[in-house]
């Protein structure tokens, strides 16, 4: 039996981008199951852009990391002991275990993995709450026509790859927004988007311009900010905007300088019938098998690529994390905390 478990905890509320001293790595003795739970190892575990918000004192939509407490995540698992039926040791799950080597759970929200099916990380990226993300907010909230143009920003990212790819699947012309050049290479060459344009670009908005002759039909929103401003005057009569994240947000303390931009956006909403719908996924868990089936099939048949930024070390998950907030990771960013035995 091993006998500790290395955790990150909060240590302490960010102002701003979290620093190095806002987490603290502790160790535990490793927990024993109790009757009707399971103790899993931690293979991979997943970073993602709503951990900066679970860090605050408030989220709205979530429960907050408590200070002290481990820092909450997704995570693929291999089951060391079981007392929950349907389970045994050496079973690969998909569970929460959060920022830890190793979790208990009772099983609630607890897939079992099968390694033959698909390498077990997708579980927590293409296959699993990112693409999930892309799958709905897309196609049920953005509702893309074939010859529609579709731009998603942080393109070469988790979601936006499955956005981008799910758009040119559906008949649409789709450009892409992301930061390096290298990402917005990837993005048309390997993704197979139309156009990338980088937001790191000094005439980044007349670029988009030009990479957008029709203008906008669907803007499938993962940034906010400096990108949103850019595509907010190229937006088309009745377009749609699935707002899934503003990342370009996530680290502010208080509101950005400028004029107030309320009334450009109330009132191009007004006269060119736009549709703006924030969705979080936890309210689409009846789309997940059709999510499944399809990305799933896509992705075999060679149509939807993915790339996995995976950093080792659990003791890597801080660093790795603030650059996600800095667009640091190429592609879906995950910490390989032991080693995976399927590979
Ligand atoms: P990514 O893998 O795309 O990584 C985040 C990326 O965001 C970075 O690589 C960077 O890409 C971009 N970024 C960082 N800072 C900024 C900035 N200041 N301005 C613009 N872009 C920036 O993350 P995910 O795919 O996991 O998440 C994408 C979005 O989806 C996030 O906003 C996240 O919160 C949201 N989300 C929402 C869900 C929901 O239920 N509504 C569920 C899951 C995710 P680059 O430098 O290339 O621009």
């Amino acid at each position: 039996m091993p006998d500790r478990n290395r955790r990150i905890t909060l240590a302490a509320r960010p102002e701003g981008p979290p620093r190095a001293t806002d987490f603290e790595l502790v160790e535990a003795p490793v927990p024993r199951p109790g009757p009707g739970q399971l103790l899993s190892r931690t293979i991979y575990l997943s970073l993602d852009p709503y951990m900066r918000g679970r860090m605050n004192q408030s989220v709205g939509y979530a429960p907050t990391v408590d200070i002290g407490g481990v820092m909450v995540g997704g995570t693929v698992a291999r089951v060391v002991e079981s007392n929950l039926g349907g389970y045994q040791a050496g079973d690969f799950i998909l569970c929460s275990n959060g920022w830890q080597d190793y979790g208990l759970s009772d099983g609630t929200g607890v897939r079992k993995l099968d390694p033959a099916a698909a390498p077990i990380s997708t579980a927590v990226g293409v296959l699993g709450m990112p693409g999930h993300t892309a799958y709905v907010g897309l196609l049920d909230i953005g509702q893309p026509q074939p010859g529609e143009t579709v731009v998603v920003s942080a393109a070469s990212g988790a979601v936006g790859a499955v956005v981008g790819q799910i758009a040119r699947i559906k008949g649409c012309r789709v450009v892409g927004v992301a930061g390096a050049r290298e990402k917005c290479d990837y993005v048309t060459r390997e993704l197979g988007f139309d156009a990338c344009v980088s937001r790191f670009d000094e005439a980044f908005p007349d670029a988009l311009r030009a990479a957008c002759p029709d203008g906008i039909d669907v803007y499938f929103e993962n940034a906010g900010g400096a990108v949103f401003e850019a595509v907010l005057p190229l937006l088309n009569t009745h377009a749609r905007i699935p707002i899934c994240g503003r990342i370009a947000n996530y680290n502010q303390t208080e509101p950005p300088p400028g004029p107030n931009l309320v009334p450009r956006v109330m009132g191009l909403t007004l006269v060119r019938r736009l549709t703006f719908r924030g969705f979080i996924i936890f309210d689409h868990m009846d789309r997940e098998p059709d999510f499944l089936r399809d990305v799933g099939a896509w992705i075999r048949s060679g149509e939807l690529v993915y790339k996995e930024d995976v950093v080792d070390g659990l003791e890597q998950a801080v660093p790795a994390f603030q650059g996600l907030l800095q667009g640091k990771n190429f592609g879906k960013l995950l910490v390989r905390v032991s080693d995976d035995p399927t590979r």
